[in-house]
C-alpha cells in the first residue's frame, strides 16, 4: 500500500532538501510513499497571516494558535480524499517517545500528518481536539517540530516494503529484536595493525552466526543494560556475557 504523509510546518525550506536525498528521495520516486510539506501560515485568517499569540494567563514566548493548523489538517485531508482516518501526529518534548516499535506500528497506516510545532509549542486545544497522537524525538527541547518530524518520518518510511535495497536488513538492525546490532567490517581486511576477526573469513556460516549473536549481547549490555536486562536469555548465556 501506499503511505500517504503530510507535513504541516511554518518552515517547509528546512524539510525539502532532507525529502529530496537519498532513500526519502527513492521512496518518493518509486510511489512508496507520497510525501507533502505544507505551510499552515497560509492557512491564517488574517489580513498579516499571523499564526501565534501571547499566552492567556502571562509568560514567556508565543503560542501557535489553533485556527491556521485546524483548518491546515481539513485541507491536506480534503486534498487527499482517503477514506482512512489519518493520524494527527503532534511533535512535543511532551509526547510519548518515539522508538522503533511505534514506527513499525506507523508503517502500517494509510494517512499520516505531522504538527510541526515552534516558538514555545501549541495552544492546548490542537492537543486535545485536534492531535490524535503526542511524539517526542527524546528527552531534550528543540527550536521546532522540523527535525523530529523528519526524524520519525525516515525511520518509518526506511520499513515500507522495497524502500531498502536488500529486504532483510532491516531485521537485523539495532532495536529490531530488543538488542543493539553486532559489530561489521568490509574491506581491508587489515587496516594498520587492525585486522578482522579470523571467524568472519571463516566462510563457516554457524560459527559466524554464534559469534554475531555473542558480539550482539555484548554491545547491548556494554551500552545499554536497561535493554540487555529484558532479554530472554538463559541464566548461562547471560552470565557468559556478563562475565
Ligand atoms: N514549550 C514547549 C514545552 O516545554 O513542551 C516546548 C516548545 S519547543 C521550543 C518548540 C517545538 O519544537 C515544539 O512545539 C515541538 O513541535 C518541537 N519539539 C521540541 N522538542 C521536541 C522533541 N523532543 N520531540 C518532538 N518535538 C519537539
Amino acid at each position: 500500500h501506499v503511505l500517504h504523509l503530510d507535513i504541516l510546518s511554518l518552515f517547509p525550506e528546512a524539510i525539502e532538501p532532507y525529502l529530496s536525498s537519498s532513500v526519502l528521495a527513492r521512496a518518493k520516486r518509486t510511489g512508496t510513499v507520497d510525501i507533502c510539506v505544507t505551510n499552515f501560515r497560509d492557512f491564517s485568517e488574517d489580513r498579516h497571516k499571523t499564526v501565534d499569540d501571547y499566552p492567556f494567563g502571562g509568560g514567556a514566548g508565543m503560542l501557535l494558535k489553533a485556527p491556521p493548523l485546524f483548518a491546515a489538517v481539513d485541507h491536506v485531508r480534503a486534498l487527499r480524499n482517503l477514506e482512512y482516518a489519518p493520524r494527527v501526529i503532534m511533535m512535543t518534548p511532551q509526547g510519548r517517545t518515539f522508538n522503533q516499535a511505534v514506527a513499525r506500528e506507523l508503517k502500517k497506516e494509510r494517512h499520516l500528518i505531522f504538527l510541526c510545532g515552534h516558538y514555545e509549542g501549541f495552544d492546548d486545544r490542537v492537543r486535545q481536539h485536534l492531535a490524535t497522537d503526542e511524539l517526542s524525538i527524546g528527552d531534550f527541547v528543540l527550536t521546532g517540530g522540523e527535525l523530529a518530524a523528519l526524524v520519525v518520518v525516515d525511520a518509518v518510511v526506511r520499513l515500507m516494503p522495497g524502500v531498502l535495497g536488500n529486504e532483510e536488513s532491516p531485521k537485523q538492525d539495532s532495536h529490531e529484536n530488543g538488542m543493539l546490532e553486532y559489530p561489521q567490517y568490509t574491506r581491508p581486511r587489515k587496516f594498520r595493525e587492525w585486522e578482522v576477526p579470523e571467524v568472519l573469513l571463516s566462510g563457516h556460516h554457524e560459527n559466524i552466526e554464534a559469534w554475531r549473536r555473542r558480539e550482539a549481547l555484548a554491545n547491548t549490555c556494554r551500552n545499554r543494560p536497561d535493554l540487555f536486562m529484558k532479554l530472554p536469555l538463559d541464566e548461562r548465556e547471560r552470565s557468559e556475557i556478563v562475565r
